[in-house]
């Protein structure tokens, strides 16, 4: 079925991101899950060619470009690729509206100029030890000393968080109240702050994921982002957005699997002849690739909405444990089809899956995305 959102604009912008993950990105992912993050060189020729905070004003390096079927687009090609970076996701697609609807003037002169052209990677400091999918418990502090927050807790899981020129941290300012946390940007370099280690993960071992910690850490308040006291709900603004772009990612590495398994069932022969030609095997593709073609539709209905400015949480969240929970049952069938072959680590299959494994527990825990639908439903 022919997808009705893009545009000739939006191809011809697909093809030439292709081309240039094709020559920066392929060649090198092997070289970036080793080392546990991608080169700082690689974000840097990506900002070059437009593809950092392209939503910014042109005064700040960006594009102007207010459109999130771009963002949708480079998702569906870095997840065509193999890359399995959350690069591009986690600038582009989480970060920029806390700077373009949050930040002051005098914020994103100070900051976009170096954001936009790949010199200040950014990470968003929420999760702690203590509190992850119950935001409102986190305890890191942010006590108000003069024009200075002075800040003391600790962050983990955060992507970016090892490499990151700004942390953009929730901290307790007040209490559990609905009116006691702030979101303040901290700046590596800064007395107190410390980037912890990549953790070891099971997959998405291209990109690093570390704790943040900060002792006595002196920011000024001239760095808080949003109104003070109201973190959680410039968070929650910002959340669909953040779950709709995991929703993209989960239906493009879907779609993704199901070809290379079309690829290897006509390729791989058994019994006499192709696996395609097993009845199972027939009705396994089929089924998957319905599934994935009537999620798709959604997702996109989905990336209109919030073009439109009117994506409600509950359908964001939906589209998110929806398109999630699709992609971690088809990736785990198209791996089954792949036999042996798809347990090694040189067939893409193998890396795909496990680098799916988390989606359904980052952005919000599907669980969690279901109560909010449910809670939503009932009204309470
Ligand atoms: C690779 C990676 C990258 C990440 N990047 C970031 C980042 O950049 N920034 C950031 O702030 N965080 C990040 N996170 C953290 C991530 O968002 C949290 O792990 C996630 O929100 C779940 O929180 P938790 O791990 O504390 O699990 P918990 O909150 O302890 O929940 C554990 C499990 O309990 C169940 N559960 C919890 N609440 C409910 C409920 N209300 N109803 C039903 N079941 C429930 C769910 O199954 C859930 O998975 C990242 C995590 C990983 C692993």
């Amino acid at each position: 079925m022919r997808r009705t959102i893009y545009t000739a604009e939006h191809e011809s912008f697909r093809e030439a991101f292709r081309a240039f993950l094709d020559r920066e990105a392929v060649p090198n992912v092997e070289k970036w899950e080793q080392a546990g993050t991608p080169d700082r060189d690689f974000i840097v020729k990506a900002a070059e060619n437009g593809y950092v905070g392209f939503e910014f004003d042109p005064r700040h390096g960006g594009l102007g470009i207010d459109d999130f079927r771009y963002n949708a687009v480079m998702t569906e090609e870095v997840v065509a690729s193999g890359m399995a970076g959350d690069t591009f996701s986690m600038q582009n697609d989480i970060i920029v509206p806390y700077f373009r609807d949050f930040a002051t003037d005098e914020q994103r002169d100070r900051w976009l100029p170096d954001f936009t052209s790949g010199r200040a990677v950014t990470a968003l400091g929420m999760t702690e030890p203590g509190a992850g999918s119950d935001l409102a418990g986190i305890t890191t502090s942010g006590r108000l000393d003069g024009d200075h927050l002075v800040v003391n807790g600790q962050k983990t899981f955060i992507t970016s968080g090892a490499t990151c020129d700004l942390a953009i941290v929730l901290v307790r300012t007040g209490e559990r109240d609905g009116r006691g946390t702030t979101f303040v940007v901290a700046e590596h370099g800064t007395p107190g702050f410390e980037r912890g280690r990549a953790m070891h993960k099971i997959g998405r071992k291209a990109q690093d994921t570390a704790e943040l910690f900060f002792t006595d850490c002196r920011i000024p308040v001239a760095n808080i982002v949003g109104e003070p006291g109201r973190g959680l709900s410039t968070a929650i603004r910002n959340l669909p957005r953040e779950r709709l772009s995991i929703a993209v990612s989960g239906v493009a590495s879907a779609r993704h699997a199901i070809d290379l398994a079309l690829q290897h069932t006509r390729d791989r022969e058994a019994f006499g002849a192709r696996l395609a030609d097993l009845q199972a095997v027939r009705i396994a593709l089929a089924e998957m690739h319905t599934d994935t073609l009537v999620l798709q539709s959604y997702v996109d209905r989905c990336v209109e909405a919030l073009n439109q400015g009117d994506l409600r949480a509950d359908e964001a969240a939906g589209a998110k444990y929806q398109a999630t929970e699709l992609q971690w049952t088809v990736l785990d069938r198209v791996l089954q089809l792949f036999g042996g072959y798809g347990y090694m680590e040189e067939y893409p299959i193998a890396r795909m899956w496990r680098d799916a494994r988390i989606q359904r527990i980052y952005g919000g825990a599907n669980e969690v995305m279901k109560d909010l639908v449910g809670r939503t439903l009932v009204g309470s």
